[in-house]
């Protein structure tokens, strides 16, 4: 095991903004829709869209919200279910609700106009630090450091900073050095642009390619031998079991929808009605006259726990009594339009 370093605070590798921003130039990504634009909107949107999601899965979304939404003021007007429904897919939904309360803000109390400084655009709703910090470098050229999981990757290494990021002094400890390193105000795009690069293509998780990394004479993590030993997180998320019952009930071409509760996983979107165990749902399901149908079963995994969902179909004759379950009868054909999970829009939506 080597023998761990402390930061090197002093002699921090003053070539790191240079090379990168080089790089960058050269090699990095700079044909994405939310590139070559200093649009706040079309950049929050993209951050907000890129937070735990791949860039291929993001394009598409991308493009139907500016489509549907052109402006921040159209999103802030639009209705909460009409951004799930678009939204629907992308998983992560608590990012969908601060979405639209942040340009209902936005459009509010500030005018339809995005804040112009890192500081001020922290106070809108689900804007983190750093993506505060990106909107800012990256449309108003403000010299202020990001610091995501792909950034902390990359500095962590680069500095061989073994402070446990599980630590919010130690956090802290990074956002200070990470601010040393910036670059002149006219290179902030291409720098930041260029760490987000570098940690999503050569710099990765598990197999780093240093020998094509342009910053690997600097990097520290790699003299040691063990560039994957960064960044050091000692809590690990602790991931549970969950199984629950999806009764789903259809009539005349129509399926019986519920809203979820506006807290909890899944909250806000349109789900078939849930049970905690087969027997309330066999329970639920008695009276209706009409047998039911086991459907495969679904695994889904969340980011703190591993989902088993059980389904039983019916097809009913008649429709219950509206007390018996609330909700709406949505047309098959109309399925889409309406915000689910998307195991379940996978399921049902054909
Ligand atoms: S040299 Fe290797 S570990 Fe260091 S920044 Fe580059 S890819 Fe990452």
């Amino acid at each position: 095991m080597p023998t761990a370093l402390k930061p090197q605070t002093t002699s921090l590798p003053l070539d790191f903004a240079p090379r990168l921003v080089a790089w960058q130039r050269s090699h990095g990504r700079n044909s994405l829709p939310w590139q070559n634009t200093r649009d706040p909107y079309r950049v929050w949107l993209s951050e907000i869209m890129l937070q735990q999601t791949q860039v291929t899965t993001v394009l598409g979304y991308y493009q139907r919200f500016l489509e549907r939404f052109p402006t921040v003021s159209d999103l802030g007007a639009a209705s909460l279910d009409e951004v799930l429904a678009l939204w629907a897919g992308l998983g992560y939904y608590s990012r969908a609700r601060n979405l639209h309360a942040c340009a209902q803000a936005v459009r509010e109390q500030h005018g339809g106009e995005f804040p112009r400084t890192a500081e001020a655009l922290q106070t809108l709703p689900g804007i983190g630090r750093s993506t505060a910090a990106a909107i800012a470098a990256f449309c108003f050229g403000e010299r202020v450091a990001i610091l995501d999981g792909n950034v902390k990757r990359v500095l962590t290494r680069l500095l061989a900073f073994d402070g446990d990021m599980a630590s919010s002094a130690q956090e802290k400890k990074l956002w200070l050095l990470a601010t040393e390193l910036l670059p002149q105000a006219k290179d902030m795009i291409a720098y930041t642009q260029g760490q987000m690069d570098l940690g999503a293509s050569i710099c990765s998780p598990r197999a780093p390619q240093c020998l094509l990394c342009p910053v690997s004479e600097l990097c520290l993590a790699r003299e040691q031998g063990e560039p994957t030993r960064f960044p050091v997180k000692t809590k690990k998320l602790k991931r549970s079991q969950r199984e629950n019952w999806w009764l789903w009930l259809e009539h005349e071409g129509q399926v019986l929808l519920q809203q979820r509760p506006a807290k909890g996983v899944w909250a806000g979107l349109w789900s078939l009605p849930l049970f905690d165990d087969e027997a309330a749902l066999q329970t639920a399901a008695q009276g209706l006259h009409a047998p039911l149908e086991t459907m495969p079963r679904i695994q889904h995994a969340l980011t703190h726990f591993d989902w088993t969902l059980h389904t039983q179909r019916a097809e009913l004759k008649q429709r219950p009594a509206d007390a018996q379950f609330g909700g709406e009868w949505v047309a098959r054909e109309r399925l889409a339009e309406y915000a689910l999970p998307a195991p379940l829009k996978k399921m049902i939506v054909s």
